[in-house]
């Protein structure tokens, strides 16, 4: 099956992940979640939130308990820490290993942490833990990314093959360019 087909089966939505992940924060917190807390914390209606739990509760992330408490499953509580993970190291990533505005990173790095595969993840710790440390190599590279081009300009017309049509770089200050990065 195509992947974009496989992807969109087994979608976990992002607000599905942000529930999973309040519940987790509030159990931690204060010992338990309870639909009025999760309501509060998301800035959503009681009602909101039951509807959301429902849909948990069909993928076997939650357990409505009585009382209006809610438990996580084993598979709900892996996914809210992997999407939690995976948010912390996305953000440091693109804040000190490519030095993107924190604005910019935070956001980023919020819509894309309950995509974003263990493998990929684990690799981009990997990676960020040795372009931060003391290793002599990974010195040398700081020093040398700083100051290496930024656009296709800065080296053959056509050298670049990584860029579509336009450098991708260039393509940002197009009016649709700056467009979708205002939305
Ligand atoms: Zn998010
Ligand atoms: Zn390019």
């Amino acid at each position: 099956m195509e992947i974009w087909k496989r992807y969109s089966e087994k979608e976990v939505s992002h607000s599905m992940a942000h529930y999973l992940q309040t519940v987790a924060l509030l159990k931690a917190e204060k010992g338990h979640a309870r639909v009025g807390d999760i309501a509060e914390h998301l800035g959503v209606s009681k009602s909101g939130v039951t509807s959301m739990l429902r849909s948990l509760e069909k993928r076997g992330f939650v357990r409505h308990e009585r009382y209006g408490c809610v438990e996580l499953t084993n598979e709900g509580s892996g996914f809210a820490s992997r999407t939690e993970s995976s948010r912390r190291v996305l953000s440091m990533f693109l804040t000190e290993i490519l030095g993107v505005p924190e604005d910019v990173a935070t956001e980023d790095a919020c819509m894309i942490e309950h995509l974003v595969s263990p493998e990929v993840s684990v690799e981009l710790l990997r990676l960020t833990t040795f372009m931060r440390s003391k290793h002599p190599a990974a010195a040398l590279f700081r020093d040398a990314y700083r100051t290496s081009p930024r656009s296709c300009k800065e080296h053959e017309p056509g050298a670049c093959d990584l860029c579509g049509a336009t450098c991708l770089r260039d393509s940002l200050i197009t009016p649709i360019g700056r467009a979708l990065q205002r939305a």
